[in-house]
């Protein structure tokens, strides 16, 4: 190993290059990952266009597949060599707000820089790769509160079969989680990339029965179909509301997921649910939102709403990475491209604009 790696940095709004950086020194807590696969997250290409700020200069990326290459002198039970995964959300674990049920919206590690309060609590703030720290899209990356955050990958298991749990996969069953199905539900999946293809599987495995994709691709829908989806609706096709309100004989959808982020896919969750029903929201906003009244029930509709941020941590990890194991799922199938690190300004390319029916890229350093 020499001083230094290759890096994918942000330099200004529209340009992630390739750089040279010093490979990081190991705190007592941290732990040295050489990467053996990382890939581009739709959040990336909202950092590239300059629609979600990070620091110039920065290494982006938060999805880290490899092995040990040094582990701080505080980190126990793991071993250089050993092949791991992180998290794209890294929380300390010890704040109030993690402990508090909330560690993605973990900022302790902020609070000696002043830019958090002692309590912790910074909303987003668990989500450190790419973001707040250097992140993964690199040869290596300093994997923080290492202890906490590590998660060793079963033998049998490709880099490509887990490629998706440190934020894909983690996201997108959050998102069926949240929208607290049960057996024989029916839910409504607004918009089937990546993050909502996951969903879609997640509410299949949690026991819905009647699961509608919804989304404007009828290759996405393809895909939506062999993870789980019962009906799939093409929003170009049809009026998405009336179809659902037609299938579920005027009651609605039990619940409802949104994985986009737009006014149009939010309302359209919001108007498809039953009084009573659960909106689960995903999306990345970029404006203010409007609650259509209608919808609402004027505010008298026992509706939930739920967000969230990807969870993070060892513990979630190895429960994505069982499922996996179990065979209760293949995300492979979402892996359709592979780039090296060196050709990544071309990947950003190719996933930036969706072409050649792209969902993930496996970046290879
Ligand atoms: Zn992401």
């Amino acid at each position: 190993m020499g001083s230094m790696m290759k890096a994918a940095v942000f330099v200004a709004p529209g340009r992630i290059e390739l750089a040279e950086k010093p490979i990081p020194d190991v705190g007592p807590n941290d732990a040295l990952i050489r990467i053996t696969t990382t890939t581009i997250c739709g959040t990336d290409v909202h950092i590239l266009k300059g629609e979600y700020p990070v620091a110039k200069g920065l290494t982006v990326g938060h999805e880290p597949v490899g092995v040990i290459e040094k582990l701080g002198s505080a980190v126990r039970g793991y071993h250089e060599g050993q092949r791991v995964l992180a998290g794209a959300i890294c929380p300390s674990f010890s704040s109030y707000a993690a402990q508090d049920g909330v560690p993605s919206q973990d900022g302790s590690y902020l609070i000696e820089s002043g830019k958090c309060a002692c309590h912790g609590y910074k909303a987003t703030a668990g989500w450190r790769f790419g973001n707040m720290i250097d992140g993964t899209q690199a040869e290596y990356v300093l994997v923080p509160d290492a202890q906490a955050n590590l998660a060793p990958i079963p033998d049998g298991l490709t880099d490509e079969q887990v490629l998706m749990c440190p934020d894909i996969m983690s996201t997108g069953f959050k998102g069926a989680e949240n929208a607290n199905i049960r057996l024989g539900d029916t839910v409504v999946v607004f918009a089937q990339g990546p993050i909502g293809l996951c969903a879609t599987a997640g509410a299949r495995l949690l026991g819905a029965t009647t699961i509608i994709a919804v989304d404007g691709n009828d290759h996405r829908l393809g895909i939506a179909r062999v993870m789980g989806a019962d009906v799939t609706l093409n929003f170009r096709n049809c009026d998405v509301v009336d179809e659902v309100m037609k299938l579920t004989g005027g009651r609605g959808a039990d619940s409802s997921i949104e994985a986009l982020g737009t006014q149009a896919t939010f309302e359209s969750a919001l108007k498809v649910l039953k009084p009573g029903g659960t909106l689960s929201s995903l999306g990345v906003y970029s404006s203010d939102l409007t609650i259509p009244l209608g919808a609402f029930a004027a505010g008298l509709g026992d509706h939930r709403i739920n967000t969230a941020l990807c969870p993070g941590g060892k513990e979630r990890m190895r429960r994505l990475m069982n499922v996996l194991a179990a065979e209760r799922l293949d995300l492979g199938v979402l892996v359709t491209h592979k780039y090296a690190l060196d050709d990544i300004v071309a990947a950003y390319d190719l996933f930036a604009n969706q072409r050649d029916g792209v969902l993930k890229i496996a970046i290879k350093p």
